[in-house]
């Protein structure tokens, strides 16, 4: 949402620039001058350089803005990181878990790998139940709320 709108504050000022710019030289009113404007005016917003108080969208990793998402109390219907985290993880051995496949992914479990039991004990790959929950707080079997 907020990457949107800033999306769109962006074409604004870049309309503005290109409107600015048709003023400045409304004398030339061929349709060829204005492709040449708005080809600068696209060029200069794209070597434009950031305005330090907002944040550099574009070249965030994806969990900075995640993170960011989180700070501008746009939090997300899931479990926070620090919740998810405190679901412990365990290294998968045959026999340990109540069936042999991950019902996130569909796969088997192999020897070695991470996974994590709810406290509705319901098991899933580790990795797989952390992306869930970063969007849901309900366990993807039964539907049970995830409570840390
Ligand atoms: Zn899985
Ligand atoms: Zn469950």
């Amino acid at each position: 949402m907020a990457l949107r709108m800033r999306e769109n504050e962006r074409r604004m000022r870049e309309r503005e620039m290109f409107m600015m710019a048709m003023q400045a030289h409304s004398h030339h009113s061929q349709a060829y001058e204005e492709d040449r404007i708005l080809q600068q005016v696209m060029e200069e917003s794209k070597a434009n350089v950031h305005d330090p108080s907002q944040p550099d969208v574009d070249n965030m990793t994806y969990e900075q803005l995640l993170e960011m998402a989180d700070n501008a109390g746009k939090v997300s219907k899931g479990l926070s990181r620090a919740e998810i985290d405190s679901i412990k993880a365990f290294m998968w051995i045959e026999g340990r878990t109540a069936t042999d496949s991950c019902s996130i992914c569909m796969d088997k479990y192999v020897s070695g790998v991470k996974y994590k039991k709810l406290p509705c004990k319901h098991e899933y790959h580790s990795e797989c139940i952390n992306e869930w929950l970063k969007s849901q707080k309900k366990c993807p079997i039964c539907s049970k709320e995830v409570v840390c």
